[in-house]
């Protein structure tokens, strides 16, 4: 196993790889900013290091100086988490370069998977069902792109290759517009990214945001667990999120799981992953790759019994995986409630001091979070303070749970968004299951 991990991140994620480190017998070094020293990770992990000002750039994403915290602290490896340097290839690269393990990923895989227009056409090549659409970068050839929109068929979405976080996309209706979106999306893609290739793809109308989580070992073996549904999205951002996927059959399960599986040894990932795709008409259409763990890896591993945090650091110790595909079965269901420090009619970030805070409990529920009574919620961060997850041995039984357990939950002293996961549990159309990625804008009047 890993002698002692530098965890690179904040939050509760830096809490559970630090609990999964725990478990596994790793020492832990955390490295945080000037407005982290009292994150509950930092207190408990064996070793800390300030590695500088509040800033981002200047902390979680200034690589030097966590390649520095590495060294000074005789650490192994190093895991980036979600968000910040995770999707980094260049991090990975410095990282590997100096001698330390990444958790995850070679770089050429994330750097690979980065680039939307390269991650489509491996997966294309690996057999995994990909959007209709121009099947590489667009150039400036008016009439190509115009016999290629009408190929395709209107509406047409253009999308930035080296875009991210829902950024850089435009939906195109009909012809007159086509030239100048696409123009637009290339501009915008260069400023904000600073690479202006743009392709183009079918624009899914109505369709649901279903994902599947895999785990490779870079030795030949790869599974699948399952999907997860996170469709209930506010401005491409995931609010809540269940495992498995509302009408998703075993089958279809089966279907798709094993594309992704053969798509990882095809392109010999390693370590956790997801594949993300837009699920419309009974059709799955790969949209891309995060080379990563995600906010939402909690829904599978209620379902799956496995614990994706210590399967990363045992990959990442190159050891191969400790199951396989026969091993997993999805039970029960699991949903997942983002409590963000906002408020939850504006969407304003909520931050400031924790006054009172009761955990909520009961059969079924995990809190992931790093809150405390007294704990302030800085104002340089994302907004999500913890993650209310409920199982069940259904989703009724799941939902159930999740309504009483936020019900259950007091923070006081800041505004979160509890109010408005209480409004979505509560809702008809959620408890019917599989609505769109439009269904929670349109019911907040946002669309
Ligand atoms: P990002 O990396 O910025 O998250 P994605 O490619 O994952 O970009 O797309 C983000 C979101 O944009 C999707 O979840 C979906 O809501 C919308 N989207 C992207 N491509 C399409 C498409 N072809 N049709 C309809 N909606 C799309």
């Amino acid at each position: 196993m890993l002698d002692k991990l530098v965890i690179a991140n904040r939050g509760e994620i830096a809490l559970r790889i630090l609990r999964a480190c725990k478990e596994l017998g790793i020492k832990t070094v955390a490295v945080h900013s000037t407005a982290d020293r009292d994150l509950k990770h930092v207190l408990l992990a064996d070793e800390s290091v300030c590695i500088g000002p509040a800033r981002g750039t200047d902390s979680y994403l200034n690589i030097p100086r966590i390649i520095s915290a590495a060294e000074i602290t005789g650490a192994v490896a190093i895991h980036p988490g979600y968000g910040f340097l995770s999707e980094n290839a260049d991090f990975a690269e410095q990282v590997e370069r100096s001698g330390f393990i990444f958790v995850g990923p070679k770089a050429e895989t994330i750097r690979m998977m980065g680039d939307k227009v390269s991650a489509i056409n491996a997966m294309k090549k690996a057999g995994v069902p990909c959007v209709p659409g121009s099947d590489g970068p667009l150039d400036d050839d008016e009439i190509k792109n115009k016999s290629f929109a009408k190929r395709i068929g209107y509406p047409v979405i253009i999308k930035a290759s080296g875009g991210g976080g829902g950024r850089g996309m435009r939906v195109v209706r009909t012809e007159a517009e086509l030239s100048e979106a696409i123009a637009m999306t290339r501009a915008e893609a260069k400023a904000c990214f600073g690479n202006d290739m743009v392709y183009m793809e079918k624009y899914l109308e109505n369709p649901r945001h279903i994902e599947v989580q895999v785990l490779a070992d870079g030795q030949g073996n790869a599974i699948h667990l399952g999907e997860r549904d996170c469709s209930m999205q506010r401005r491409h951002q995931k609010v809540v999120e269940e495992a498995p996927a509302p009408g998703i059959t075993e089958e279809m399960r089966k279907y798709i799981g094993e594309r992704c599986t053969r798509a990882c040894i095809e392109i010999d990932y390693r370590g956790a992953g997801t594949f993300e795709f837009l699920y419309e008409n009974g059709e799955f259409y790969f949209i891309e790759m995060n080379t990563r763990i995600q906010v939402e890896h909690p829904v599978t591993e209620m379902v799956t019994g496995v614990d994706l945090i210590k399967e990363q650091l045992r990959i990442a110790a190159g050891q191969p995986l400790s199951f396989s595909q026969s091993d997993i079965q999805v039970r029960g269901h699991a949903v997942e409630c983002r409590i963000n420090a906002e408020d939850p009619e504006r969407f304003l970030p909520c931050p400031g001091k924790i006054e009172r805070f009761h955990a909520p409990g009961g059969m079924g529920i995990r809190w992931e979070s790093h809150i405390y009574t007294g704990y302030s919620v800085p104002p340089h961060y994302d907004s999500m303070i913890g993650k209310l997850i409920a199982f069940g041995e259904n989703r009724d039984v799941a939902i159930s749970r999740m309504r009483n357990a936020l019900g259950e939950a007091i923070i006081d002293g800041i505004k979160t968004n509890i109010p408005l996961q209480q409004d979505i549990m509560a809702d008809e159309n959620f408890q019917h299951g599989g609505a769109n990625i439009h269904y929670l804008e349109k019911k907040l009047g946002l669309q």
